[in-house]
């Protein structure tokens, strides 16, 4: 039987504090062979290093979260969101720990673009990102994309770093915009949501089938309001398949080559 895979996942989360290791055999027991997981900014990327090197099939990512990249820029007193804003750091020190720990991880990331919580520091935000494709596309590693309200730009810099592996996570811009990714040979990972959100039905059952992955970004994403976990990828597996018309079986091996084909694991 077909491997899954998991290329997005939080498990240095506080929501697996109480049973992280229950969480990580639950995956393997589900039949996830690869969870990636994926640091944000220094405290957990040291995490992502640190509880990978304790579980064979988990793989780290560290990057910079495009929210973090600008903590340092943040105006606290206007903030007006419902959580804290992230603790400031040295964003370029962070940078050259990421390059000097490079050939421990199997992607940089997760990093990118996001105007949808912090809308007034895009040139900061672009300048972290373009530091992070230049120390993946030095290092010959993936990148795992997070962009939210800016997928256009975050395609367009790709392009202009000369980037050419590269998963969009959990992405939420248009589908022809996705066929444009897809067709520059990017990858989409799609998490266990899908069960009950129609755009990442419609992105399983219309992009090429050799450009699809899976992830959860758990703990959020879901295929229910309960926490989320690397266990569940088959449950997404399982509508992307429906979605698209095609057998679990088939949607999974093809997943499963997919994530051989970008991440060499
Ligand atoms: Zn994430």
């Amino acid at each position: 039987m077909t491997g899954y895979v998991d290329v997005h996942a939080h498990l240095t989360h506080e929501a697996f504090d109480a049973d992280r290791a229950q969480v990580a055999l639950r995956a393997a027991e589900a039949g996830v062979e690869v969870v990636i997981v994926n640091g944000l900014e220094p405290v957990s990327n040291r995490q992502v290093l640190a509880l990978c090197a304790e579980h064979p099939h988990l793989k780290p990512a560290c990057g910079i979260y495009p929210v973090d990249a600008v903590a340092h820029k943040i105006d606290r007193a206007t903030w007006s969101h419902p959580f804290d804003p992230p603790a400031p750091f040295d964003v370029d020190a962070e940078v050259s720990w990421i390059d000097a720990h490079a050939d421990e991880l199997v992607a940089i990331g997760e990093c990118g673009l996001d105007q949808y919580w912090v809308k007034d520091q895009a040139e900061e935000q672009e300048r972290v990102f373009r530091a992070l494709c230049k120390v993946a596309v030095k290092h010959d590693k993936p990148l795992i994309i997070h962009t939210r309200k800016a997928e256009a730009r975050s395609l367009e810099i790709l392009q202009e770093e000369g980037v050419v592996k590269a998963d969009f996570h959990c992405y939420g811009g248009k589908l022809k915009l996705a066929e444009r990714i897809a067709e520059a040979g990017y990858y989409l990972s799609i998490p266990p949501v899908v069960v009950r959100a129609e755009s990442f039905q419609r992105m399983a059952q219309k992009l090429p089938l050799e450009r699809l992955l899976t992830e959860t970004d758990c703990p959020y994403m879901g295929p229910d309001r309960e926490r989320n976990e690397p266990a569940n990828v088959p449950l997404g597996v399982a509508a992307m398949a429906e979605a698209r018309g095609i057998g679990a079986g088939e949607m999974a091996a093809a997943i499963r080559e997919n994530c051989r084909r970008l991440f060499g694991i």
